[in-house]
């Protein structure tokens, strides 16, 4: 039922009430009769009218409520179009807006009521706006652009960097009318990109200049191990017999012994450098082999017990090992158990230094621990790191370089192992690497130690 249809309902009541009259005045039929006769087509009439009324106060009702839900549609639209994050403008086909949210209006630094009647392209500086209006004639046979990068200004002409996604608004006919510009700022992503180009390109250069130092030191080493290796051979010869027999001053025997201390010394610090410098290029390959873990511990303890004699310390070896053949490089594990074995005597003044080896199913543990002069637990992590000596008065006194911690981690690990320390200051420390028992991955055949 509309109201069309409710005028007509009256338009019949009316014609039946004058259809009565008539029918009244021409009728031979006595009044009475005629009388309730109308009165029941009128009753009749009148429900019809009332259920017509009904009707039409339902609809009234139905169309009040579908306004008020369109209207609150309207008003969630409106509010998510001026709360959205990112800015939202509408133009004309010139380019002229129309209607601007919030954030847009904060982006080009206006109000939105004075942004309303502006040309957009005001907002894009100067040597931009060419560009811009290219743009703009291509846009309206265009599908929607999304993400289109261009710098843009606020009213006080500072510049950003703007993304902006454009899309044709159409008439009811389907024909252009304006355009809905999402406009973002993206200085912040673009400033980032650009920092990390800058520190991508710095990592690059740094790569080369770290490879470059690298090789120096590679080739510098090499250079001098040449010559170190003759004199190290040479006055060792002398050492020997049948030169130490010889009828020559005792002096200058002792002269020999020293050239000879300390031309091993700087070999083995070449050896470090060396070494530091492969295993900083990636260059150093291990070279695997079988061979017995005990035999090669208990020989190395014994190689350095002179150096714990020295200084009166006790040294140690206790093996536990279920199966004592194990798959490593045996020189690498060696240089190993020297470092850690030397530096467990170097700090350590009274006491023992002891080494412990033991293996838990496919692993192995070496356990080196002494009662030396221990380590802060500030310092722990840092001894591991190249060229870092902790207790400067002690490392001036024991020497050394700050490598010799820092190749075994880099050795333990491309062992696939791993290595940690436990060390309070004055108390001693132990250090413990861990490996596989057969470890093969990554060996090369022939050992070639360069
Ligand atoms: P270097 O012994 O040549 O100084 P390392 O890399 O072998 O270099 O050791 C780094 C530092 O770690 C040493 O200078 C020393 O301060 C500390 N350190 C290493 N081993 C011990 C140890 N057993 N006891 C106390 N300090 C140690």
């Amino acid at each position: 039922m509309n109201a069309y249809n409710f005028t007509q309902q009256i338009k019949a009541v009316r014609q039946r009430a004058n259809i009565l009259q008539n029918k009244a005045k021409i009728s031979p039929l006595p009044s009475s009769e005629i009388l309730s006769k109308s009165l029941e087509d009128l009753s009749v009439a009148l429900e019809e009218l009332h259920t017509a009324e009904e009707e039409l106060h339902q609809q009234n009702e139905e169309l009040i409520s579908t306004r008020q839900a369109l209207e609150a549609e309207r008003q969630r639209y409106h509010e998510l179009f001026d709360f959205a994050p990112d800015g939202y403008l509408v133009t004309d086909l010139n380019g002229k807006i129309q209607q601007a949210n919030r954030a847009a209006a904060k982006l080009l630094s206006i109000s939105q009521n004075f942004l309303n009647g502006k040309l957009l392209i005001n907002f894009i500086p100067d040597n931009e706006r060419h560009a811009f209006r290219s743009q703009l004639l291509y846009l309206q046979q265009m599908e929607p652009i999304q993400d289109w990068e261009i710098p843009m200004q606020t009213r006080e002409k500072i510049r950003f960097d703007a993304a902006l996604s454009v899309t044709v608004v159409r008439d009811d006919e389907g024909q252009p009318k304006g355009w809905l510009w999402l406009v973002r700022n993206i200085t912040p992503r673009k400033q980032a990109e650009a920092q990390m180009r800058t520190i991508q390109l710095e990592n690059l250069q740094l790569q080369e200049v770290t490879k470059l130092k690298s090789q120096f030191l590679a080739l510098m080493s090499h250079e001098l191990r040449t010559p170190m290796n003759a004199i190290v051979g040479f006055s060792q010869l002398l050492l020997r017999p049948p030169y130490n027999h010889l009828p020559i001053p005792a002096q200058v025997n002792n002269i020999v012994q020293r050239i000879f201390n300390n031309a091993k010394h700087l070999l083995e610090l070449i050896e470090d450098i060396l070494d530091f410098a492969k295993l900083e290029a990636g260059r150093l390959e291990l070279r695997c082999e079988e061979f017995n873990l005990a035999e090669l511990v208990t020989a190395t303890t014994e190689e350095l017990r002179c150096l714990a004699e020295q200084k009166h310390l006790s040294l140690s070896v206790d093996i536990h090992l279920s199966n004592p053949i194990i798959i490593n490089d045996s020189y690498r594990l060696r240089q190993i158990l020297v470092n850690l074995l030397s530096n467990a005597i170097k700090f350590t003044d009274t006491g023992s230094v002891a080494i412990k080896v033991l293996d838990i199913q496919d692993r192995i543990m070496l356990i080196v621990k002494d009662t030396g002069i221990g380590i802060a637990e500030a310092d722990l992590q840092k001894i591991f790191k190249e060229f870092r000596q902790v207790n400067q008065y002690s490392t001036r006194k024991h020497g050394g370089t700050g490598l010799g911690l820092a190749i075994v981690d880099q050795l333990v690990h491309l062992m696939k192992g791993n290595i940690t320390v436990d060390s309070k200051l004055g108390e001693g420390s132990t250090f413990r690497v861990e490996l596989p028992t057969h470890f093969e991955q990554f060996c090369i055949e022939d050992h070639e130690k360069t």
